[in-house]
């Protein structure tokens, strides 16, 4: 099927952006993820692409800075933007990132879909709606996708989906359509992955 051959071709870094300067050209489909830091991004990316340490789950400030592009086999991108919410890093460099991340996401022709990652123990918390609104305005079509779910009680998912369903019916760029994922199970990488296949 699309989704294993395509994921099956392999996915590799290709570079670290800290300005619009440095964005490779628009010249092929990408997808981006963007999430709070520790959210799971790095891992559920690794996961994703079958790498073990393709993305670097670290929340240092200075690695949270860069967009990193990851080429899917070699016709795609896959972008990891910054995380968001680390409350040590300084306001300068909170503003800069915010200032890079507001341009890409406004300027970026190739840019299929943005998918939010939210920790399914948190739902979305202020600082998740502050980038779905960024995404409202930028008019980038955006898809929640819910990780840790093996975190979570099965009694407490329909509090959560409630929660989260609720805040994202506000938001226009918003699918309604929610991604439960697992990187420790495994639970609905193969959704993301077919996902992410239909907009090739
Ligand atoms: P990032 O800052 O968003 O890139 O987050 P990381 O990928 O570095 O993950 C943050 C922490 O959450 C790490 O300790 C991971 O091992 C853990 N983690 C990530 N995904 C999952 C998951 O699906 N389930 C569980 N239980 N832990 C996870």
């Amino acid at each position: 099927e699309a989704a294993t051959r395509l994921f099956r071709q392999g996915a590799d870094f290709l570079k670290g952006v800290v300005a619009m300067s440095g964005l490779p050209p628009a010249d092929r489909m990408e997808v981006c993820f963007a999430g709070r830091s520790n959210v799971g991004k790095s891992t559920l990316i690794n996961a994703l692409t079958g790498r073990r340490a393709l993305a670097r789950a670290s929340n240092t400030p200075g690695r949270t800075q860069e967009i990193n592009f990851f080429t899917l086999a070699d016709s795609h991108y896959l972008v990891d933007l910054p995380g968001y919410g680390f409350a040590k890093a300084p306001v300068a460099v909170v503003e800069k990132w915010q200032r890079l991340l507001k341009a890409y996401l406004q300027g970026r022709q190739s840019l299929r879909r943005a998918f939010v990652l939210v920790d399914a123990r948190h739902g979305i918390k202020p600082v998740d709606e502050e980038i779905m609104a960024l995404l409202d305005t930028a008019a980038v079509p955006f898809q929640t996708v819910l990780t840790k779910a093996d975190k979570i009680k099965a009694a407490d998912e329909p509090k959560l989906l409630a929660q989260v369903r609720g805040k994202l019916a506000k938001h226009p760029a918003a699918f309604p359509e929610l991604i439960l994922t697992s990187s420790e199970t495994g639970a609905g990488i193969d959704t993301l992955r077919a996902t992410i296949a239909t907009l090739v």
